[in-house]
C-alpha cells in the first residue's frame, strides 16, 4: 500500500528523540536521553533513547525498538498506521492507490473508527463555521460564552445540526460503513431508523495524547430539562473513558514547562483556562478521576492541583481524588472556588494575572485542606475529631514514600496540635490493615498453585510436589549435564550450551533465593557449581567418583536405568524412550517449576513476617519483598501456563 521509497523517507525523517518526546518527557544524559517508561509504571527512569542508534530501550520492562515500533507499541497501531502517523507528522506525502472494496474491508476496526471519528470532527467544524444554522445557533452560543476564535480553533469545536440524521446521511454518502458509525457511537441505529447521537448540540472533540480525535462531548442548546445537558461518546475500541483526559493534547507541553498540572471538571473549564492564558490544565470529563488518568499526568509532572467548585459535590470529588493521587506518589494540592463559582465562571471574571494570583494564594496542601473542611464538621465533638484524625492519617498512609509520609505526619501534628507518636501509631495501624487486605486479595493457597505442569489433558493431571521437582532438577543436571542444548537468546540467535551450564546460570544468578532444601541435593548442586566455576564445564565422571557416600548413592540411582523419577512425564506423553529428545522443553520447565516452589515458600514466610511486623519499617520492607515475589510468581505462572487466580 505504501511504496518502499516512501517508507524509507519516513524512517529517515522520524528522528527517534522527536518521536518519543511527543509522548515521554526526556532528559539528556550524555549521548542518550532518559525518561520514565511509558510502557510500565516506574518511579526512576530506565527508559533510554539513543539518537545515534535510532532506538529506544527500557531497562525496566525490556521493551525496545525504533521510531515506528515505538508508535506501534505506544499508540496501539499497526505498522501501516504507524507509518501514516509519522508521515503526517513529518509532512511526507503518501502515494496510495485507490483502495479496492476488499482493502477497505480489511482495514481494521480501530483504524476505521479513527477515520470515521475524524470525518465527523471535520464535519462538525465545517457546520459550525460554514452553515447558516451552525453560525446562527452554534457559533453564536460560543460567542455568548465569550469563547475567542483562536480558542474555538485550538479545541476544534464544532456544531452538530438539528436535523436528526444530518451526519449519518453525509457519512453514508461518503461511503462510510454504518457499522463504524454505530461502533463509534456517532449513530444510534434501531431496526427501522437511525439517528445522530449528537444532533442539535455544540461539539467538543476529545483528542488522544497524539492529537487524534477519539470521541466527542456534546452540549445541548435546548432549555428542555428532559434533554441531558452533556452527552458523551460511549466506550469504544478507540475511546476508553477511564484512560483519557480532556485537553491533554493541548496541555502537555505546558504541563512539562510549568511542571504542574491543573485538574478541572469539564470541557468549559479547560477551555476558559486556556483563554485566560493558563494552558497546563486537563479535565477528567464525564467520569470521576481514575488511576490511569493520574498515571497519564505523572508522565509529565509529579505536581497536580485539583480545582473544583466549592459545593458539596466538588468537595467530595476532590476528597476522592486526593487519596488516589497520593497513592501514585504524586504531590497534590487543592483549590476550591468560592461557592457558586466553577473554574469556568470564575476565570471569566478575572484577568489572567488575577486568576494566577488567586490560585497561588488559595491552593492548599491536602492536610491543610482536609483539616479545614473536616474541622468545620467536627467542631468540638471528640468522637468526630478522632474520626477526622483517622481520615487525615489515612490519606498520609496512601503515600508510598516513607520519608514523605513522615514530613506530613509532622505537619499534621503541628496543624492539629497532636503528638507525632500518636499519629505514627495510627499510621501503623492503617498500614497494617492495608497490608492484610492486600494479602487477602492476592493470596493463593499452595493447593491452588501446585497444579500440573502444562495441563495438556485433564485425565493426566498430576500433582508435582516440591520434593519431586527439586529431585527432578538434580536428576536432569546429573544425568544430562554434559548434553548440549540449543538455546534461543533475546536476539533470537541460537547458541549451544551444556545443560549443566544452563541450569547453573539460571539458578546461581539468584543463589540466595533458589536454594535446595534437601541436603544431598544441595551438595550435588554445589559440587557441580564448583566444577563449572573452576573449569567452565561439568564432568559427570568426576561426580561419579566423588568421595562421599551419600553423593555416590544419589548419582548412582540417577544414572541407573531403573531409576524412574520421571514416571510423571511418562504418564504425560511417553517420555522415557525419547526423554533426550524432549530435553529442550523438559529442562526449562523443570527449572521454572523449581523456582516457583521456592518463590511460593518465600511468599509464605514473608506473609508471616507481614503479620508479625512490629514497626512501620518492618512492615514496609516485608511488603516490598512480598510484592516483588508476587511479581516473579505471576511471571513464572504465566511461563508455565498456570492460570493465576486473582
Ligand atoms: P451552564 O451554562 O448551565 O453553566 P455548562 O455548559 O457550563 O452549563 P456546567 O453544568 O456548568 O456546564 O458543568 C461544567 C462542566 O462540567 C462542563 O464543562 C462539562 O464539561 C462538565 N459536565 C457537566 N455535566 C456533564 C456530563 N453529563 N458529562 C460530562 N461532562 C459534564
Ligand atoms: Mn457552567
Amino acid at each position: 500500500m505504501i511504496d518502499q521509497s516512501t517508507i524509507d523517507k519516513i524512517f529517515d525523517a522520524a528522528e527517534i528523540v522527536q518521536v518519543v518526546e511527543e509522548f515521554v518527557p526526556l532528559k539528556k544524559r550524555g549521548v542518550n536521553y532518559l525518561g520514565l517508561c511509558p510502557f510500565h509504571n516506574e518511579k526512576t527512569p530506565s527508559f533510554t533513547v539513543s539518537p545515534a542508534k535510532g532506538i529506544y530501550k527500557c531497562f525496566g520492562c525490556g521493551k525496545g525498538g525504533n521510531s515506528v515500533s515505538f508508535i506501534m507499541e505506544h499508540e496501539n497501531m499497526s505498522y501501516v498506521e504507524a507509518l501514516k502517523y509519522l508521515a503526517r507528522k513529518y509532512h511526507i506525502e503518501i502515494e496510495e492507490k485507490e483502495e479496492t472494496e476488499e482493502e477497505i474491508n480489511k482495514r481494521n476496526q480501530r483504524e476505521s473508527l479513527l477515520i470515521v471519528t475524524e470525518f465527523a470532527a471535520k464535519y462538525f467544524k465545517e457546520q459550525l463555521h460554514n452553515s447558516k444554522e451552525g453560525q446562527t445557533v452554534g457559533l453564536s452560543y460560543f460567542k455568548e460564552r465569550a469563547f475567542r476564535d483562536d480558542i474555538i480553533e485550538k479545541f476544534q469545536l464544532g456544531y452538530s445540526p438539528m436535523q436528526k440524521d444530518a451526519l449519518t446521511k453525509e457519512a453514508l454518502k461518503k461511503a462510510f460503513k454504518i457499522e463504524f458509525l454505530t461502533a463509534s457511537g456517532l449513530t444510534i441505529k434501531k431496526e427501522d431508523w437511525q439517528i445522530d447521537r449528537f444532533y442539535g448540540r455544540v461539539m467538543f472533540p476529545i483528542h488522544n495524547i497524539a492529537g487524534r480525535v477519539i470521541a466527542f462531548g456534546g452540549r445541548t442548546l435546548s432549555n428542555d430539562k428532559k434533554i441531558s445537558k452533556y452527552l458523551n461518546s460511549p466506550e469504544s475500541e478507540i475511546y476508553h473513558k477511564s484512560k483519557v483526559l480532556y485537553g491533554i493534547f493541548q496541555a502537555k507541553r505546558d504541563i512539562i514547562k510549568e511542571d504542574k498540572c491543573f485538574l478541572v471538571e469539564g470541557y468549559t473549564d479547560v477551555i476558559s483556562f486556556h483563554q485566560a492564558g493558563i494552558s497546563n490544565v486537563v479535565a477528567s470529563s464525564g467520569t470521576s478521576l481514575t488511576v490511569e488518568q493520574i498515571r497519564l499526568i505523572k508522565r509529565f509532572t509529579p505536581n497536580i492541583t485539583i480545582l473544583y467548585d466549592g459545593d458539596e459535590a466538588g468537595i467530595k470529588a476532590s476528597m476522592r481524588g486526593i487519596d488516589l493521587i497520593l497513592a501514585e506518589g504524586l504531590n497534590v494540592k487543592i483549590l476550591l472556588f468560592p461557592e457558586g463559582e466553577d473554574p469556568d465562571s470564575f476565570s471569566k471574571k478575572k484577568s489572567s494575572s488575577q486568576l494566577l494570583e488567586f490560585i497561588d494564594n488559595n491552593e492548599e496542601d491536602f492536610i491543610a485542606f482536609k483539616t479545614r473542611i473536616l474541622k468545620k464538621d467536627a467542631k468540638n465533638d471528640p468522637v468526630k475529631k478522632s474520626l477526622m484524625i483517622r481520615e487525615i492519617v489515612n490519606s498520609i498512609a496512601q503515600i508510598p514514600d516513607k520519608i514523605k509520609r513522615s514530613v506530613f505526619i509532622k505537619e499534621c501534628s503541628i496543624s492539629m496540635d497532636l503528638k507525632e507518636d500518636m499519629l505514627y501509631s495510627e499510621l501503623t495501624k492503617i498500614l497494617r490493615r492495608k497490608a492484610e487486605k492486600k494479602l487477602q486479595k492476592h493470596y493463593q493457597s499452595p493447593q491452588d498453585v501446585i497444579a500440573p505442569l502444562k495441563q495438556k489433558s485433564q485425565s493426566n493431571q498430576i500433582q508435582l510436589n516440591k520434593h519431586f521437582v527439586e529431585k527432578e532438577l538434580i536428576r536432569l543436571i546429573v544425568k544430562y549435564g554434559e548434553t548440549e542444548l540449543e538455546v534461543h537468546t533475546e536476539d533470537s540467535d541460537s547458541i549451544k550450551v551444556c545443560i549443566a551450564n544452563y541450569i547453573y546460570d539460571e539458578i546461581s544468578k539468584e543463589k540466595e533465593t533458589y536454594i535446595f532444601e534437601d541436603l544431598t541435593n544441595k551438595r550435588v548442586f554445589e559440587i557441580i557449581s564448583n566444577q563449572i566455576e573452576t573449569t567452565g564445564i561439568y564432568e559427570q565422571k568426576s561426580l561419579v567418583n566423588y568421595p562421599d557416600k551419600d553423593i555416590n548413592s544419589l548419582v548412582a540411582s540417577v544414572l541407573s536405568s531403573n531409576y524412574n523419577l520421571s514416571e510423571i512425564w511418562v504418564s504425560k506423553e511417553n517420555f522415557v524412550e525419547d526423554e533426550q529428545a524432549k530435553l529442550f522443553e523438559l529442562v526449562p520447565e523443570t527449572i521454572m517449576a523449581f523456582k516457583k516452589h521456592r518463590v511460593e515458600q518465600l511468599l509464605k514466610e514473608t506473609e508471616e513476617k507481614i503479620k508479625l511486623a512490629l514497626t512501620d519499617e518492618e512492615l514496609v520492607n516485608a511488603l516490598t519483598i512480598y510484592q516483588n515475589l508476587k511479581k516473579i510468581d505471576t511471571d513464572l505462572s504465566k511461563k508455565l501456563g498456570f492460570r493465576t487466580i486473582t
